[in-house]
């Protein structure tokens, strides 16, 4: 037996006796991402609390096996051979609300859903998340992306995150050390390093009192926006980033590409950023359109476009 299968048989045998069941092998992650797509995770365990969400990847760390920490899978593309090591399933969603004077700071542990959490405030009065109405996803995941919408985004909503830290543990960042940039922070550029990367436990998001009236009003408004832009489906959101002084969905468009389609995957007709699986896609059917899009929006505009999708796992690129 080599080093590595030992390592990974003690992990395994700690990881069932603190997690039960909640611990597999072999796990197929097409289920768990928005755009149903992607290959099995070695090692898979589901978490429900942020305590157990440092514990996961505190054993995982010392181990020295990589982890992957899954929130809602809507901004990764996991590719067909899937993803080696320990996938940690985020379900830690605890929140509570505490007043400061004029304002209330909730705090949310990372894998609750974003959407969600935007809903419960609203319903309570609490004014500052409703753009986040509509975008899938953990807070987690939307705290490493800066995500946004309706002009509104996770950098002007958020107070401080707890991270978990390789080497240190637990670390309290404020927003400013996240560096935000259009759907960028400092934790966003880890992606795609062979760093063991950091792990947001909790995130506090500052609120302010409103009439629920007016709160629900303007969701609506943003509700119906996305409703009438986007298209239904398995998607996975902007596949890329919009480019200084242009939208990707137009330079996709403008290089006559709605519609395009490989294999089960297909650019769509209504919003051209948006790459949609009709049924039995294979992550590479969106990578070679992700490819086509980006080549051909090269070769007519000399643009290069960023993907704001993250693709993960072991890929075999043929072009
Ligand atoms: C239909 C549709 C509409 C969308 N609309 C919008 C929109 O309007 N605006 C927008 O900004 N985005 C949008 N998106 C993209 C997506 O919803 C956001 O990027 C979302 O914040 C991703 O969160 P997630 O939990 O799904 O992250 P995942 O896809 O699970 O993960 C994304 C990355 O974050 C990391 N990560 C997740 N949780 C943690 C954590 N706790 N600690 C450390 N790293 C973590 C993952 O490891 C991965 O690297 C849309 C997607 C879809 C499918």
């Amino acid at each position: 037996m080599d080093l590595k299968t030992s390592v990974n048989e003690a992990m395994q045998i700690r990881f069932r006796e603190l997690f039960g069941d909640r611990f597999q092998l072999n796990v197929p992650l097409a289920r768990y991402t928005s755009a149903r797509v992607g290959g099995p995770a070695e090692m898979f365990v589901t978490i429900k609390s942020a305590t157990e969400l440092g514990t996961a990847v505190e054993l995982a760390y010392a181990q020295r096996i990589p982890y992957f920490i899954f929130g809602g899978g809507s901004n990764i593309l996991v590719a067909d051979r899937g993803l080696a090591g320990l996938v940690i399933l985020n379900k830690a969603r605890e929140v509570t609300f505490r007043h400061t004077g004029s304002s209330v700071v909730c705090t949310a542990e990372s894998g609750m859903n974003l959407s969600s959490l935007a809903r419960q405030c609203i319903n309570k009065g609490l004014g500052g998340l409703e753009w986040a109405i509509g975008v899938p996803g953990t807070v987690g995941g939307a705290v490493v992306g800066n995500s946004g919408a309706h002009g509104g985004d996770m950098n002007g909503s958020l107070l401080a995150i707890s991270v978990w830290e390789p080497g240190k543990g637990a670390c309290i960042y404020s927003s400013e050390d996240l560096n935000y940039g259009y759907r960028d922070s400092v934790l966003k550029q880890e992606q795609g390093t062979s760093l063991p990367r950091r792990v947001v436990l909790t995130a506090e998001i500052e609120l302010t009192p409103e009439p629920v009236e007016t709160l629900m009003a303007r969701a609506d408004g943003f509700t119906a926006h996305r409703r009438q832009s986007q298209p239904a489906g398995a998607t996975m959101g902007s596949m890329f980033k919009n480019p200084e002084n242009y939208y990707a969905g137009y330079l996709i468009d403008s290089a006559g590409l709605k519609g395009y389609r490989v294999g089960g995957a297909r650019i769509s007709e209504k919003h051209a950023n948006f790459f949609i699986n009709e049924g039995g896609a294979t992550a590479e059917d969106v990578r070679r359109l992700i490819a086509e899009a980006w080549n051909t929006v090269r070769e007519q505009f000399g643009i290069e476009m960023q993907l704001e999708v993250e693709l993960v796992g072991d890929w075999e690129f043929e072009d």
